[in-house]
């Protein structure tokens, strides 16, 4: 689909004060291994899992903000090759959510809608990094807060969570470790795994740099294996963020802390995706020093 492809990238580059109005028909189908990124010569460091329907203002809370994703956009850009999800099903949905959450979601169709490709999107970056290349979910609504039977801070459906239970179904993984180091505790993501075999969650919350870089070490250092790591990132704990704590520094610094162990421990196996962060003026240069750390 050359058309397509190049109609893309040119609406990423002219996209930033532009809304996104898209016909139903135009929900693109999913295109493995789909460059975005005007360079398709260039072999980049890892892939960004990102679609056009994440630039729609669904709702009026600062993750749904316009500008949000631009900001994010245009800092990776070019760098990385951008890569499209599909929606994930219902059956993927189920495999984290109770029946009535998911038809509550049903009832905003623009949120249910943003929240399955979200998931999709999660699953995307959990396959591509099983395959054995780093991957980042450029995505929204986030997940964190997503719990079997109820959600709320902005968030739907737990996209990380569904993803891992998706490598667990398909008999590719036993347990991921899930360093979470958005600037608010995960309880959806605790209370889905919660003492399983399926997951260790960890929340660094020191109040100092040095022993939260530390506290995400140890994090990674547990003894109990565990298979590939998925990492909730959010940039809300930044300093010039809600959490006033982190510079953008220290984001490279974890990156490269989840690829070190992630060799160590599961083959390299290692992916992130997007939870809370809001301020635009910092949030692609968070997520841009992020990635230079966990990439290859
Ligand atoms: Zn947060």
């Amino acid at each position: 689909m050359p058309t397509r492809i190049g109609a893309l990238a040119g609406d990423l580059i002219g996209s930033v004060d532009e809304p996104h109005p898209i016909e139903a028909q135009d929900f693109p189908r999913f295109q493995p291994r789909h460059r975005f990124t005007d360079d398709p010569e260039k072999e980049k460091p890892m892939k960004v899992i990102f679609h056009q329907r994440f630039y729609d203002v669904y709702t009026a809370d600062p993750a749904a903000a316009r500008g949000r994703m631009e900001a994010m956009v245009n800092a990776l850009e070019g760098k990385y090759d951008f890569i499209e999800p599909e929606p994930a099903s219902e059956r993927d949905l189920e495999r984290v959510h109770g029946r009535a959450h998911i038809q509550q979601i049903q009832r905003e169709p623009l949120v249910y809608e943003l929240g399955g490709l979200a998931a999709g999107g999660a699953m995307l970056a959990a396959e591509t990094a099983f395959e054995g290349e780093p991957a980042f979910g450029l995505i929204r609504p986030p997940g964190h807060h997503a719990s079997p039977h109820s959600c709320w801070g902005f968030c739907y459906f737990n996209n990380v969570a569904i993803a891992i239970r998706k490598l667990i179904s398909d008999g590719k993984i036993n347990r991921a470790l899930v360093l979470d180091f958005d600037l608010h505790y995960g309880d959806g993501t605790v209370n889905i795994f919660g003492d399983s075999e399926e997951a260790l969650y960890f929340h660094p919350e020191a109040g100092n740099r040095r022993d939260f870089l530390k506290e995400v070490e140890r994090s990674l250092q547990s003894p109990t294996p565990y298979d590939i790591i998925a990492v909730s990132a959010g940039f809300d704990r930044h300093q010039e963020d809600w959490g006033g704590l982190l510079a953008t520094e220290d984001y490279r610094a974890i990156g490269e802390s989840v690829k070190e162990h992630a060799r160590l421990r599961c083959q390299g196996r290692r992916f992130g995706v997007l939870e809370g962060g809001y301020n635009h003026a910092v949030l692609g240069s968070n997520v841009e020093s992020f990635l230079e750390g966990l990439r290859d």
